[in-house]
């Protein structure tokens, strides 16, 4: 085969991987065949390093408009004064806004990765713990949930220049409200970082941010159902250093088909589906958790208010890694995950994170997630059993062909 064909023929594998399994991934989901189109449109071909009106490139008049639904369905959707929808990831996205409210060694408290924070929140091995002084601080041992008390003696005693919250393995509301007001007491600016809960906030169902912060980031990919991409919401004094922090700052020219494909998405977010969708989104989660603690799970911070759950193995006597590559062999795709105060290392650990929101776009509801956790116990229970493992798979493949990649209220795409 030619690499063209051993291409397309990974592609058709990875599609029947994605309808016959089960996506558990918390930070996964299936976009629809609108938004799938505008990523595969001619707006790959073309450079429009700028802004609308202001690009270094002639031909952009279409992008200009393309680029303005999107920054004003951004900023309705959320209720930000400007929206800058070029970055082309998460972590990018933080990278601008890092560097747009700080200098290189400046005070940051952020939440650490192993209590649920992302890489970009401080992390040794990434830009941020090298580039500033980041002070972590995480969830308490017998709680699992952030202690705003102690947050706040903690911003207190470090005085830092930035305070950011989010998160990527935290199945609690959080409260921004509390958080911006802790920044405000030191001077400290307050940046959020909403990638998980994106979708969960547009539709009411988390905290907005926004009256909060002075900067909210995101990707688009995550609960909000977009394509690949980040997204940076600031207040209007801060506009402009956000623009020109993005570019020219981390980033050459824009993604424009990801761009388009970025307001598809909030345009979707918009309709009353959308909303429903979030809702189940929710509720399949707290199913989900309810199902998994009656099998004699542990679930970190004993339940979730959002749209993951994180799972303490330790009393099931088994490792995040070990209960992975299980659910894996049945048809399950999740991923191990640090636990807080976790003994294990980052390639082992003793959690695991289950999200709903890919399944639920496939139109999964409670009954198929009390189903799911059942499957998940026995892959569990059985990990060093093939015969049993593939048996559960054949049960999780022809269950998850009924449901479409992607289903608009019980409308089903071909996609
Ligand atoms: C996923 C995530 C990111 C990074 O997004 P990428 O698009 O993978 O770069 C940043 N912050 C948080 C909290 C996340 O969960």
């Amino acid at each position: 085969m030619s690499v063209r064909e051993q291409i397309f023929d990974a592609i058709e594998r990875e599609e029947q991987r994605q309808k016959n399994g089960l996506e558990m991934i918390a930070s996964e989901n299936f976009v629809s065949d609108d938004v799938r189109r505008v990523c595969g449109s001619v707006l790959t071909n073309k450079y429009a390093e700028g802004y609308p009106g202001k690009r270094y490139y002639g031909g952009c008049a279409y992008y200009d408009e393309i680029e303005n639904l999107a920054r004003n369905a951004a900023c309705d959707i959320f209720g930000a004064a400007h929206a800058n929808v070029q970055p082309h990831s998460g972590a990018t996205a933080n990278f601008a806004a890092y560097t747009a409210l700080l200098r290189p060694g400046d005070k940051v408290v952020a939440m650490s990765l192993d209590h649920g924070g992302h890489l970009t929140h401080g992390s040794k091995v990434n830009f941020s713990g090298r580039l500033y002084d980041m002070v972590p601080y995480g969830v308490e041992a017998d709680t699992g949930r952030i202690d705003y008390d102690k947050l706040e003696a903690l911003v207190e005693a470090e005085r830092p220049k930035l305070l950011v919250a989010g998160a990527s393995a935290y199945a609690r509301e959080i409260n921004f409200k509390r958080m911006g007001a802790i920044a405000k007491q030191v001077g400290a600016k307050f940046m959020v970082d909403m990638a998980h809960i994106a979708g969960l906030v547009a539709t009411g169902y988390h905290q907005n941010p926004v009256p909060y912060a002075d900067v909210v980031t995101s990707t688009t990919h995550k609960t909000l159902r977009g394509p690949r991409g980040g997204l940076i919401l600031c207040t209007s004094e801060l506009a402009k250093k956000i623009d020109s922090r993005v570019f020219p700052g981390a980033q050459g020219g824009p993604l424009m088909h990801q761009v388009a494909a970025k307001a598809i998405c909030f345009a979707e977010a918009k309709m009353g589906d959308f909303k429903t969708y979030q809702m189940h989104v929710v509720e399949n989660a707290k199913v989900l958790a309810e199902s998994l603690s009656n099998l004699g799970y542990d679930l970190v911070s004993g339940g979730t208010d959002n749209h993951l759950v994180l799972v303490d193995l330790r009393p099931k006597g088994v490792t995040g890694a070990d209960a992975e590559h299980a659910l894996e062999a049945a048809g399950m795709t999740t991923n191990k995950n640090k636990i807080p105060f976790d003994p294990m290392s980052a390639q082992v650990t003793s959690g695991l994170r289950l999200g709903t929101p890919a399944l639920t776009t496939r139109g999964m509801d409670a009954d198929a997630f009390r189903q799911i956790a059942s499957w998940i116990d026995q892959a569990i229970s059985s990990r060093e059993d093939a015969q049993a493992l593939h048996q559960i798979r054949l049960a999780v493949d022809a269950f998850a062909q009924q449901f479409p990649m992607f289903c608009l209220n019980g409308e089903r795409s071909q996609g």
